[in-house]
């Protein structure tokens, strides 16, 4: 581990809906990756101040993906604060407004309930930056990963080999997240499913080597992931574990 891995700091400022990551030491000032649902502000904010940033100091929120539990607070901070907000392009234009998601499911119990706020009271950052497979901000690298949302990505940090996954890559059992481990996405929050699979089926093949994890959902996760995520899935491809997840969603 080189020097600036080790003062590169990566925080949890908000966990309680959907994780909030603070970046204090980018080339390009502090950011957030994701940045949690509207009950989330206050601890948000107050836990960026324990770490020494204000609002006034942020220079960017970096969004794994488009909805509401991750983007609602960046919609606030772009529409009251004038920070940029950074989405992939495909994304970007459901939250500019300019296109219509196809509405989640909307079964009965918590993922209904989740899946209704998500139909009914999506994300609206009209000023977000869209960006693209390749695109560095504030020193981590946009990677396309299709599926859960059209535009979802991982945030990449090579330096420190730190993955930002959204909820394309979890670490915690959905819908609720009390279960820590390593999990494909939820099939009744996914726009494609199948699509984020072999989103997942690339990464798997992918040469960075990950030495974190800080996902959408749970707690981060240190070491290696590959083997792991090749184990989930190929279990998914022996039609095991989707038919469990339709289990927990009826
Ligand atoms: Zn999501």
């Amino acid at each position: 581990m080189d020097e600036r891995t080790q003062t590169w700091r990566c925080i949890r400022v908000g966990k309680l809906v959907s994780n909030v990551w603070l970046l204090p030491d980018t080339p390009d000032g502090p950011v957030l990756v994701d940045a949690g649902f509207h009950s989330q502000w206050g601890t948000i904010l107050q836990n960026m101040r324990k770490h020494g940033v204000t609002v006034r100091e942020l220079r960017g929120v970096l969004l794994t993906h488009r909805h509401v539990d991750h983007a609602a607070n960046a919609a606030r901070l772009s529409a009251v604060h004038g920070i940029p907000v950074y989405a992939h392009g495909a994304d970007a234009a459901f939250l500019r407004g300019d296109a219509t998601p196809r509405p989640l499911p909307e079964p009965k119990g918590i993922v209904g309930m989740f899946a209704r706020i998500e139909n009914h009271f999506p994300a609206r950052i009209p000023g977000v930056v869209p960006v693209q497979h390749g695109d560095v901000i504030a020193g981590l690298e946009a990677l396309a990963m299709p599926g859960h949302t059209e535009g979802s990505v991982f945030w990449w940090h090579r330096a420190s080999g730190t993955l930002f996954s959204g909820d394309t890559l979890l670490n915690a059992q959905p819908p609720l997240v009390y279960r820590v481990g390593l999990n494909l996405p939820y099939v009744a929050f996914c726009d494609d499913y199948d699509e984020s699979l072999r989103s997942l089926e690339r990464f798997a093949q992918w040469e960075g080597e990950v030495q974190r994890v800080c996902p959408g959902h749970g707690p981060e996760r240190v070491g290696p992931v590959r083997e792991r995520l090749t184990k989930l899935l190929k279990a998914h491809r022996l039609g095991v574990r989707r038919t469990r997840q339709r289990k927990v969603g009826e």
